[in-house]
């Protein structure tokens, strides 16, 4: 490279070096906001369709940013991920969610199970287990309370340490669920090892349910699969009614998504009561 002084030129763009120093800004921003508070929890319900109630919340992280106001997971989730900071910020929402659920239990009105997305690079921590049981122990709670989140690149990395760790978080009672079912590459593969309890489709099957034929397919077929398994279904990402009664009539066992009810944080999701207006 030294001989061919363009090509470095090249290499070393302004673009790239513009980039490398907004992700190293950006880093150590997280990391200052991870110590001063700035993220927050909000939490999204679970509808289940059997029941008419919400058996159910999703925790979906915030970073509730000084000057930029809200900021939404996607901005953050993946550099937090590459950069290892997926670890304490996961670390600090399962803290979180273990905390409020113990506040609403207090209160007389903590809901069935809150629902906590994973990471692969948690997976791969040795302590994952001793966080979620310090958790639970902590704020005195069921184990059952819990529900981890999944997806299959979860499962990438180190796919037997993986596996082994969601192994003996279910042998304690946490629960498990397939994050944006279907969208993987070897989503059947990994049904075949691991036991879990739920199955979320994506909502990219759910979106034009409506109106797109293969889509209703793939989630028939979902549906059948996860009850061919002992499996509970969730569609996410439902927005309208059209959508719901196509999932109650395929026997769909929940479902989550804006027409329920969107991500909020803590005192507002927990008072949710469906009127009259709701599905
Ligand atoms: P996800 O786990 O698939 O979460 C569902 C996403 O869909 C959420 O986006 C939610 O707000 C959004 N959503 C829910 N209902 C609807 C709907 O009816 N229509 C539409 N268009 N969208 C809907 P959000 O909160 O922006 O989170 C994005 C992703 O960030 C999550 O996808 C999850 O992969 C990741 N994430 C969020 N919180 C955490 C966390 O605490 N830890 C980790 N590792 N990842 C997280
Ligand atoms: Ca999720
Ligand atoms: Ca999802
Ligand atoms: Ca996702």
């Amino acid at each position: 490279a030294k001989a061919d002084g363009r090509g470095s030129l090249r290499f070393f763009s302004p673009e790239i070096m513009q980039r490398a120093k907004e992700r190293l800004s950006l880093e150590a921003e997280m990391r200052r906001a991870l110590e001063r508070g700035e993220f927050r929890v909000y939490y999204q319900p679970q509808l289940h369709l059997g029941r008419c109630e919400v058996t159910g919340l999703e925790a979906l992280v915030r970073w509730e940013h000084p000057e930029r106001g809200l900021i939404a997971p996607g901005a953050f989730i993946s550099l937090a991920e590459e950069s290892g900071l997926i670890v304490p910020l996961g670390n600090w929402v399962l803290q979180e969610v273990g905390r409020q659920m113990r506040a609403w239990t207090d209160e007389g009105k903590a809901p069935g199970y809150v629902a906590v997305n994973l990471c692969a690079l948690q997976l791969g921590c040795v302590d994952l287990v001793d966080a979620v049981r310090a958790v639970l122990d902590a704020n005195r709670l069921p184990p059952d309370c819990l529900e981890l989140e999944i997806t299959e690149s979860c499962l990438m990395a180190d796919r037997g340490r993986a596996i082994e760790t969601l192994e003996t978080l279910r042998g304690m009672g946490v629960r498990l669920s397939i994050d944006d079912f279907g969208t993987g590459y070897s989503s059947l593969s990994y049904l075949q090892h691991l036991r879990v309890h739920r199955l979320k489709i994506d909502m990219s099957f759910v979106r034009d349910l409506e109106t797109n034929p293969g889509n209703l397919s793939i989630v028939t077929a979902i549906i059948a699969l996860g009850h061919g398994l002992a499996l509970d279904v969730v569609a996410e990402g439902v927005e309208t009614p059209e959508q719901l009664a196509h999932l109650k009539r395929l026997g769909c066992d929940l479902i989550q998504g804006y027409l329920v009810g969107r991500p909020a944080p803590a005192p507002d999701a927990i008072d949710l009561r469906l009127g009259p207006g709701h599905p």
